[in-house]
């Protein structure tokens, strides 16, 4: 087995906190991976996870994934993330939740959690009883409310910039997006581009997601993998991380791949072949960043307008990834990656 010290020292993680607590059952890791920029801020994930190890990978690399969203978004903030190791419908309770909310209070506002997969905008009520280090709790408490649909402005916006990069104009009049997966992201993104005179292909393992974006915005449905080799203009992953690897690229017959969806490259090698077959990438963690950006303004006191002028400038951010991959001829993935180090490097004092 790897040395403790060694995996996290691999990635530049800052701290790695063990929280247990025996009368409630808690078993969470908090990783802090940068604050150079500022607290980091990153989701709690409740999940059922087969070992240690699987929850120890998950939580050090979604924490280091929040460092580089952030400073690619300019955000005053740093990366972090903490996993609950259960089950959110068996194994979560007030007693665990109040011992877990107790160890985020005990960094001093070095970690402020968010919600994320099995910790709902309740739970985080829950933990903010006990600690003021909390971020996305609802509209009617002064909070930011569900980032979801902030998420799906942000990606809309950004996808602007992908058109007007292949197409020299950022109409969706006639564009054709399909997109994978009708959740809260999805959904709300079918919106935006049904109003804007796009069309739409829409896949979801839940049959009634599908039904109601048939119903409102008059979408044609696509069945599981078939998504991905979709002839369109867009493709939008707002489902699964992973999915462009070296299997599914061999299908796309899009020009454009921008969703929501963390984690899109299951390799950062297929980028290469993305450029091979002019497929357009745009970085996920750019392109989603709209939900983070809306939370991190209740920091400040949040201003919805304010949040979404802010959101906004994703479509700005995604032309500076352009600009960069073709001046250095690197991938837009890489030239992402290279933009958010850039402003690591910097520092907050700039
Ligand atoms: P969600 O759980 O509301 O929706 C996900 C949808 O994908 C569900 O409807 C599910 O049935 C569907 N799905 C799952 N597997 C599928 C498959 N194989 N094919 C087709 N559909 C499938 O989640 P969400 O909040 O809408 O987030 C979507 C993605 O965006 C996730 O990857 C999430 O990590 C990412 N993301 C979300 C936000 C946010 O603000 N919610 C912010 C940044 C990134």
């Amino acid at each position: 087995m790897t040395n403790l010290f060694d995996q996290i020292k691999a990635e530049g993680h800052e701290q790695l906190v063990v929280c247990s607590d025996a009368s409630s059952g808690l078993q969470a890791l908090i990783a802090i991976h940068n604050t150079s920029l500022g607290p980091a801020l990153g989701g709690c994930r409740m999940w059922p996870y087969a070992s240690f190890n699987e929850a120890l990978s998950d939580v050090l690399r979604l924490s280091r994934a929040m460092t580089y969203k952030a400073a690619v978004s300019d955000l005053p903030l740093g990366g972090g993330k903490s996993v609950i190791w259960g089950d959110p419908r068996k194994n979560k309770s007030r007693a665990l939740l109040d011992a877990f909310a107790k160890q985020i209070d005990s960094l001093n506002g070095r970690y402020i959690v968010a919600e994320d997969v099995g910790i709902s905008l309740g739970d985080i009520e829950v933990i903010r009883e006990s600690t003021p280090h909390v971020s996305g709790f609802s509209l009617e408490k002064g909070g930011s409310g569900d980032p979801s649909p902030a998420t799906a402005y942000g990606v809309f916006c950004g996808m602007k910039a992908c058109l007007e990069e292949v197409y020299g104009n950022a109409s969706f009049t006639g564009k054709r997006v399909a997109i994978q997966g009708m959740g809260k992201v999805g959904s709300a993104l079918a919106k935006l581009l049904h109003e804007a005179g796009a069309s739409l292909y829409v896949s979801d393992m839940d049959p009634e997601r599908v039904a109601h974006a048939i119903r409102l915005y008059g979408a044609d449905p696509i069945h599981g993998h078939e998504v991905y080799r979709a002839e369109c203009d867009i493709f939008a992953p707002c489902a699964l991380g992973g999915i462009i690897n070296s299997r599914s690229i061999k299908s796309f017959a899009c020009r454009i791949i921008a969703g929501a969806a963390n984690n899109q490259l299951k390799e950062m090698s297929v980028v290469d072949e993305l450029s091979s077959r002019d497929i357009l990438y745009a970085p996920d963690y750019v392109l989603n960043a709209g939900g983070l950006i809306n939370i991190a303004e209740e920091l400040s006191g949040y201003d919805q307008p304010r949040a979404y002028e802010k959101i906004a400038k994703i479509y700005d951010r995604m032309k500076m990834v352009f600009a960069l991959s073709k001046t250095e001829s690197i991938s837009t993935a890489k030239a992402a990656e290279s933009l958010a180090e850039r402003r690591l490097k910097k520092g907050k004092h700039v």
